[in-house]
């Protein structure tokens, strides 16, 4: 087999056959952190973004246990079922600092990465720098050059990688427990106007009842909040997808928002906003890498960090002297 720098062509004609094989080789690529990649990367990349945007990004985010990988297995399924071809990614903090990944564990949704429609992407572990979630939006467009048309990206509701997730989709869902009551009071507000949907999990059994309890709080509590989005109500819901159920209006509001936002421009005119900052993320990734990979940086970051420490030196002072030895003034 050649190697896989080598065959990019190979790679790009498999996706456009709707290879998953070839799908992963071309993520796998697109993650390289070799030198020897990044060129050939970027030059697939150009190929496959003509090829990709005819889709729906929905990113979905909550705190461990709310049932996220339940909820996207129970969603994906159902959409595969309608014919549609969904891909789910992951944006996960934690990996970088544990290693682990919550797509790591291939039981998580067996049954939706048996189906054909299906492509589910472990995260990668590591990586520097914040590697994890550097190229989410890379694999985004080569899944939907691949025709993957629904986009799952699951994030672990920790905080900032929800700003993060929220700049590269189109509908970001928040789900949500019952018996907010606490929960509510200490969640931050911000989060919630992030969401164009509120999703109350679990309603089933037992706990249906304070489901819609919950569901009347976050009502009322959105009621208050800005909109993420503007001219859309976000609503808030109630699902269980253990049991499979409300998981169809889940996609009908999704069917709606897209709908609303297709029609007044605000789809296209929000994509575009995504592609501009994702340049400037870029841009901001690639100067602070060069800045910390440099030699004489890193040769004299140490003593310059113990003058500051030491209170010896300004921080002012400190980071000029390092931006001098970086621009070799
Ligand atoms: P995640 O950490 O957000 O991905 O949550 P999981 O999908 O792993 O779910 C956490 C636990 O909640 C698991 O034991 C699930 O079986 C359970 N769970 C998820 N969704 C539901 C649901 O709708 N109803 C009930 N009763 N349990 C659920």
């Amino acid at each position: 087999r050649k190697p896989i720098e080598e065959n990019v062509d190979g790679i790009i004609d498999g996706l456009l056959l709707k290879d998953r094989t070839m799908l992963s080789r071309a993520i796998t690529l697109i993650e390289s952190n070799a030198d020897r990649h990044k060129k050939t990367a970027e030059e697939m990349l150009q190929h496959l973004l003509p090829l990709s945007g005819d889709s729906i990004r929905i990113g979905i985010t909550g705190v461990p246990g709310a049932g996220k990988s339940t909820f996207i297995e129970s969603f994906g399924l159902l959409l595969c079922n309608k014919g549609h071809r969904v891909a789910v990614l992951a944006v996960d903090p934690s990996s970088t600092l544990h290693g682990g990944s919550i797509l790591g564990d291939k039981t998580r949704m067996e049954r939706l990465a048996n189906h054909p429609n299906a492509f589910i992407r472990p995260s990668p572990s590591g990586g520097a720098l914040g590697g994890v979630h550097r190229k989410t939006r890379e694999t985004i467009i080569a899944c939907e050059a691949a025709g993957y048309d629904v986009l799952l990206i699951e994030t672990v509701g920790v905080g900032q990688s929800e700003v993060m997730v929220r700049g590269m989709v189109d509908f970001f869902m928040l789900l949500v427990l019952t018996g907010a009551g606490d929960e509510l009071q200490g969640m931050k507000k911000g989060i919630m106007e992030l969401a164009d949907a509120v999703i109350v999990n679990k309603a089933d059994g037992r706990n249906l009842d304070l489901a819609k309890k919950t569901q009347r709080e976050y009502k009322q509590i959105l009621h208050f909040l800005q909109p993420a989005t503007k001219g859309w109500t976000t609503p808030a819901l109630t699902c269980s997808a253990l049991y499979q159920e409300g998981i169809e209006q889940v996609w009908e509001t999704v069917l709606r928002y897209m709908k609303m936002t297709k029609e007044s421009g605000q789809f296209w005119e929000s994509r575009k906003m995504q592609a501009k900052e994702w340049l400037y993320a870029q841009i901001k990734e690639q100067l602070e890498r060069s800045f910390f990979g440099d030699n004489k940086v890193k040769s004299l970051a140490p003593e310059v960090e113990k003058k500051v420490m030491n209170e010896e030196m300004t921080v002012a002072k400190a980071s000029g002297l390092l931006f001098d030895a970086f621009y070799e003034k």
